[in-house]
């Protein structure tokens, strides 16, 4: 079988660094708010281009954290419009009706999956304080027309970077667009740890410390109490593992890029479509996609993914249900969003990742090519 993604192989490649890493903790003694933590906020700070990075315990909690600290900062209140993507991952959505922010779901422009410019501005309105940019599949969204937009109507941007790690627009990287970004660490992200783990970065001096505390019991200073927190931080032994991953993360991100690629010249089944690089659309900027998920399309979906199984190729769906019409978010059913209805009815996630054999490469490409729709 080809897997999906092979995790075990991909930390396998580092097990004598990780253990090295691991055993510091362990001998060291100090498991919560050391120094493991402090030079991972640094480096992952620099290596995003931020002034500041905030280790939080999970992607969902940076994400909380952003928006709760702009609610004590005076920024946000309760009930305030937040546009999100329609067809994100459910996590950027829990993370506004959390805060008891008011969710307007947008759809996507149908090419690249992210928000588009046009359909974000109709869906501006007096009461819309912000806009959750997630950079789904590991592409950025279309980040200067976004910021541009966000200033002349006066609106916060938070970016979900949970996907996209070191994609970057123009040479500025996810996490250091928006006024803040939350990034996710979970073990299958480009950039994984061995268990939970997460990060906010911005460039804004009083959200750092807000957030800080938040995440802290409410805590600036030992003991004293500012706000109503809760605890959510990274810990010693994730942040240790965290900073040998991110040594090498870049040269997983080419490995990603060049299986893509091959995906991109290989595959030519008329039936099937595949992902749309959005540099290739707006010729204005030149950008990255670091191919968290190398998702296609094709009308027979379940077809499909059944025929590959038997090919002993195993693909995933991101995502099967859209978020309208989970059960989480039963008032919204009788929504209608068609884009984000049909993605949700089409994608297919084919096996892609730093240690993926050639070889399988080429077998995927081949079965994709092979596969007939009146099988
Ligand atoms: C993974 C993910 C999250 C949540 O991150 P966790 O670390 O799993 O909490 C949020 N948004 C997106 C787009 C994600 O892919």
């Amino acid at each position: 079988m080809i897997p999906f993604l092979d995790l075990k192989g991909i930390n396998a490649q580092y097990r004598n660094e990780l253990i090295e890493a691991a055993t510091q903790v362990i001998d060291s003694g100090w498991y919560v708010q050391g120094t493991h933590v402090k030079a991972f906020e640094h480096e992952f700070a620099d290596y995003c281009g931020t002034k500041h990075c905030i280790g939080v315990a999970n992607g969902l909690d940076a994400l909380i954290l952003v928006l709760r600290a702009w609610k004590e900062l005076g920024r946000l209140k309760e009930g305030d419009e937040v546009i999100v993507p329609a067809n994100t991952y459910i996590a950027s959505i829990l993370a506004i009706t959390e805060n008891r922010l008011k969710p307007i779901l947008v759809e996507p422009d149908e090419h690249t999956y992210n928000l588009a410019p046009g359909l974000i501005e109709q869906a501006i309105t007096a009461n819309t304080k912000a806009i959750l940019a997630v950079h789904l599949y590991g592409q950025l969204a279309p980040m200067p027309e976004i910021m541009a937009m966000a200033k002349k109507h006066n609106l916060l941007v938070l970016e979900d970077s949970a996907q996209a790690h070191g994609a970057q627009i123009d040479g500025k990287k996810a996490g250091n667009w928006g006024d803040a970004s939350g990034f996710s660490f979970y073990p299958g992200k480009n950039l994984g740890a061995l268990g939970d783990a997460g990060a906010v970065t911005t460039n804004d001096d009083a959200l750092a410390q807000t957030i800080r505390a938040l995440g802290n019991y409410g805590s600036h200073k030992k003991y004293e109490n500012l706000y109503l927190g809760v605890n959510s931080r990274l810990d010693e032994m994730q942040a240790a593992l965290l900073r040998v991953k991110l040594k090498h993360l870049d040269q997983e991100t080419k490995r990603r890029q060049q299986i893509a690629a091959m995906y991109c010249e290989g595959i030519n089944n008329p039936s099937i479509a595949l992902p749309i690089q959005d540099s290739k659309l707006n010729i204005k900027h030149c950008a990255s996609h670091v191919w968290h998920l190398f998702v296609i399309r094709t009308t027979e979906r379940e077809k499909l993914q059944t025929y590959l199984t038997e090919q002993g190729i195993q693909t995933l769906i991101h995502y099967p249900i859209a978020p309208h019409h989970q059960k989480a978010y039963q008032a919204w059913s009788n929504q209608s969003y068609p884009i984000t209805e049909a993605i949700h009815n089409q994608v297919l996630s084919l096996p892609i990742s730093p240690v993926m054999p050639i070889n399988d490469c080429e077998k995927v490409i081949s079965a994709l090519n092979e596969w007939c729709l009146d099988d």
